[in-house]
């Protein structure tokens, strides 16, 4: 039976291109292993798949009894629902350490670094393992991905680094206008479903005991969702009500002026002020400039703010 690599939830391209990687290496160390996927391929994974000629991974959203690696995150709440049932034997992960736990020992990769597919080039460089073009052109992308071309503040020397030596691997010259390509794809929003758009980047986390949801859609351009911007506050504060949740926040980030324009449904607005330095929520919005990560600004920050 093979083993199984996978990362979180609303797949983002790290997860997906993670996933292929870590299966690409461990094959070629003698590991039985295939990457799977836990939902639905998004555009930019979409483009990027297509642009090297690598097949999406199967989708699957049952674990039980398997042997299993994750990728792109450790928290139960993202992961597979019946990843207790599973044996984990590994994580290779770029976030705050989360909470599953194991029976046995793992093998554990968890570094401060921009993106997982950093750590998977590291790996290959350990286990002297030669990196395909194509999976070095997926690694490349998530990396470009993850970091918003370098520009998030959870960007580190590692990463560009890593960046470098896949571009060898790929003979790719221009890495801004790859990654501007790429955003363009990721950016589109017309003919799309605003529960989709919501959902597309989107996690639950707990906090201090409140339910709190935190999407993200990273643009190009701002103006891009000035058509759809009352239908998604209407989406997410629909989800607030749907989940439970106190608070659901939405995140449309401007990756060319570098900060967010913060989408708010929340029980309590001045947990925002709380967490980002007195901004005032208002008509359910507020802009918070150089604002660009969830992981390393938009989270920290409000479980600080809901202690
Ligand atoms: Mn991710
Ligand atoms: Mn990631």
């Amino acid at each position: 039976m093979s083993t199984l690599v996978f990362g979180h939830k609303n797949p983002d391209s790290d997860t997906v291109c993670a996933a292929i990687a870590l299966a690409d290496l461990k094959k070629k160390l003698g590991e039985d292993i295939t990457a799977v996927i836990p939902g639905a391929l998004n555009p930019e994974s979409k483009f990027i798949l297509s642009r090297f000629g690598v097949a999406a991974p199967e989708v699957v959203t049952s674990v039980a009894g398997k042997d299993v690696y994750l990728v792109d995150h450790s928290d139960l709440n993202q992961s597979a629902d019946d990843l207790g049932e599973a044996n984990l034997l590994g994580i290779v992960d770029h976030h705050k350490l989360g909470d599953v736990t194991t029976s046995q020992p793992l093998e554990c990769w968890i570094w401060p670094v921009g993106c997982t597919c950093t750590i998977i080039t590291e790996m290959y460089n350990y286990f002297n393992v030669e990196i395909p073009k194509e999976i070095a052109g997926l690694m490349l992308c998530a990396i470009l991905s993850d970091t918003v071309i370098f520009k998030s503040s959870t960007c580190t020397d590692k990463d560009k680094v890593a960046c470098e030596k896949l571009a060898g691997i790929t003979g790719e010259g221009d890495l801004e206008a790859l990654g501007i390509e790429m955003f363009k794809v990721k950016s589109a929003v017309e003919g799309t479903p605003m529960r989709e758009l919501v959902e597309r980047d989107y996690k639950d986390f707990n906090m201090s005991g409140k339910g709190v949801g935190i999407g993200q859609l990273e643009l190009v351009d701002l103006s891009i969702v000035d058509g759809v911007k009352a239908d998604l506050a209407a989406d997410i504060a629909k989800l607030k009500e749907e989940k439970g949740h106190h608070s659901v926040f939405l995140m449309l980030t401007d990756i060319m002026k570098e900060g967010t324009e913060l989408l708010v449904a929340s029980d309590d607005d001045s947990v925002v002020g709380k967490a980002f330095d007195g901004a005032v929520v208002k008509d359910g919005k507020v802009w918070l400039d150089n604002v660009m990560s969830r992981k390393k600004e938009m989270v920290p920050n409000f479980e600080k703010a809901f202690k």
